[in-house]
């Protein structure tokens, strides 16, 4: 797959439906549905459509879902790449991709633009003692850069973002006509993890015991990933146990592999700290 720049989805079935919580996140993209599908009305008065947003957020809770349920509530394509495939690149090499990627979404516009882990390329400019790599990184980022000034904010392209550390990013990144707009993804509360939970029970074949409201009392600090996970779990825990339907105990049984997987993470991050 090395000759793989990015990705293009063209008939994206993710809508804000499957977006759980986040009230506020899905509040302000949907003005960007809006730009994206009526730009005249935007446009009309002499105003600018902004180029683009950036997604802040732990890990897993929902950024790539929420970028691609606005590709998918506007109805046009997604274009997506991940800030780490740059990282050890051949020099120009991460450079040429983000000219193929903008040159590739022009020519399909109106179009979403995504670009997980941004942090990847756009950690703030000369600060890393590891030189080589850098200069790549940096030469990655300063294209970017470029072509987010080269075109025409209303030519029906916007580029979303996403970074679970905003503050180590370049500032030249949320300049004005760039990623000036930050949309913040936060971990879901209660309520919105029992309705992340309603989202991903949805296919699953249940036993009446099993509530949503009860699930999410168990899974305090859990990302939306981490419930999609457990959903999942359940559904083989049970199947292993030749069971008709998931029950309850294997939603407990599913919790507490998943807190365990979790802890063995933080494990191997605080050894590296
Ligand atoms: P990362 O920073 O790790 O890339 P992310 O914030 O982009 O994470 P996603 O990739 O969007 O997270 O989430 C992973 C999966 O977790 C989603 O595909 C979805 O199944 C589930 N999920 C996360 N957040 C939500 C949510 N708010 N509603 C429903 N499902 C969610």
């Amino acid at each position: 797959s090395k000759a793989k720049v990015f990705d293009k989805e063209s008939d994206i079935k993710t809508n804000f439906k499957d977006v759980a919580g986040l009230a506020e996140a899905k509040q302000e993209v949907e003005e960007i549905v809006e730009f994206l599908k009526y730009p005249e009305k935007y446009t009309q008065l002499g105003g600018k459509i902004p180029k683009g947003a950036l997604l802040v957020g732990p890990p897993g809770t929902g950024k790539t879902l929420l970028a691609k349920a606005v590709a998918g509530e506007a109805h046009v394509p997604f274009f997506s790449m991940s800030g780490s495939d740059f990282v050890e690149m051949f020099v120009g090499v991460g450079a040429s991709r983000v000219r193929d990627l903008f040159k590739q979404a022009k020519e399909k516009s109106p179009c979403i633009i995504f670009i997980d882990e941004i942090d990847a390329i756009g950690r703030a400019r000369g600060k890393n003692p590891n030189m080589g790599a850098n200069d790549e990184r940096e030469n990655t980022l300063n294209q970017l850069l470029t072509e987010m000034d080269g075109f025409d904010t209303n030519s029906g392209v916007i580029i979303l973002a996403a970074t679970n550390r905003a503050d180590i990013l370049d500032r030249a990144l949320m300049r004005a006509g760039r990623f000036d707009r930050q949309i913040h993804v936060e971990l879901p509360d209660l309520n919105e993890r029992e309705e992340i939970f309603n989202v991903h029970l949805r296919p699953l074949k249940l036993d009446d015991s099993v509530k949503s409201e009860f699930l999410a009392k168990q899974t305090p600090g859990f990302s939306g990933a981490d419930i999609a996970n457990v959903c999942n779990e359940s559904a083989l825990i049970a199947a292993r146990k030749k069971k008709n339907v998931i029950e309850k105990q294997d939603f407990l049984d599913a919790v507490d592999r998943i807190i365990g997987g979790l802890e063995k993470k933080n494990k191997i991050i605080s050894v590296n700290e």
